[in-house]
């Protein structure tokens, strides 16, 4: 898991303009469809012609169109707009844009509608809405994030350093926690997940056999560019690239396995 810088807001969820913070509002004051389920506007406002929304492009540009959580390389169709805080508990957050997180489905799966329990019974509303409802708390990220559910919640990647709060290891394709969040983090979305790790040891071993070929770095990096998973591809490749040097893979026991 990698920083992610969060680039600005799309025009749809900006709220700093009159026009765009007042169709904002609107928004929220039409919350929920028939069925009192919440309109899925992520995926709807703003389509292009190849059908993709003005958020989800612009999640896409933010992350190299890979899911934020484990680094997998996504196609636009099939990313999830994940919403770190769930918007089923917080629905006055549900086109937040500091909220919103590119991922796979598997990273959403897990995820799921975790809610770090210090938030768990909190109104939480974005500000622009903060005459109209009822709340507990107005939305500040750091202040969320810092003060109040500082241990037990999730690594968002597009505010925290992960590497503050995990390590991981190449060596037993694991991460390490430094930190309550990391534990959370990698307990919730990789340790104990056994399609993770197998997936983890079959890039591992590719990238041990172009090491052992002697690929050069630059066509190594463009194969992770393509591949995704960037940061974990970038672990394994400086262990490989030690065990060489230290003379502990022997060419002739490669597998090839993708
Ligand atoms: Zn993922």
């Amino acid at each position: 898991m990698k920083k992610i810088a969060r680039i600005s807001s799309p025009d749809c969820l900006d709220n700093d303009t009159d026009a765009s913070r007042n169709r904002k509002i609107s928004f929220y004051e039409k919350l929920r469809d028939k069925n009192g389920d919440i309109y899925p506007r992520w995926n709807t406002i703003g389509k292009d012609k190849n059908g993709i929304s003005e958020i989800r492009k612009r999640l896409m540009e933010m992350s190299d169109a890979c899911c934020a959580y484990c680094g997998d390389k996504l196609e636009t169709g099939v990313m999830e707009v994940d919403h770190y805080l769930p918007s089923g508990k917080f629905p006055y957050l549900a086109y937040c844009w500091d909220n919103l997180i590119p991922s796979c489905k598997c990273c959403n799966l897990s995820k799921s509608d975790f809610t770090p329990a210090s938030l768990q019974d909190k109104k939480i509303v974005e500000h622009i809405i903060s005459d109209t409802y009822e709340f507990d708390c107005i939305y500040d990220k750091k202040y969320l994030l810092t003060q109040i559910a500082r241990d037990d919640r999730l690594i968002d990647p597009t505010f925290d350093d992960p590497e503050e709060h995990l390590e991981f290891n190449p060596e037993f394709y694991f991460y390490e926690a430094k930190t309550e969040t990391g534990k959370i983090t990698a307990k919730r979305f990789f340790n104990k997940h056994k399609e993770v790790a197998e997936k983890w040891e079959k890039i591992s071993l590719f990238i041990r056999n172009l090491v052992c070929e002697g690929i050069s770095e630059e066509i190594i990096y463009d194969f992770i560019k393509l591949q995704g998973y960037e940061y974990i591809c970038l672990k394994f490749y400086a262990y490989w690239l030690n065990e060489k040097q230290e003379g502990r893979i022997d060419r002739d026991s490669q597998q090839m396995e993708i």
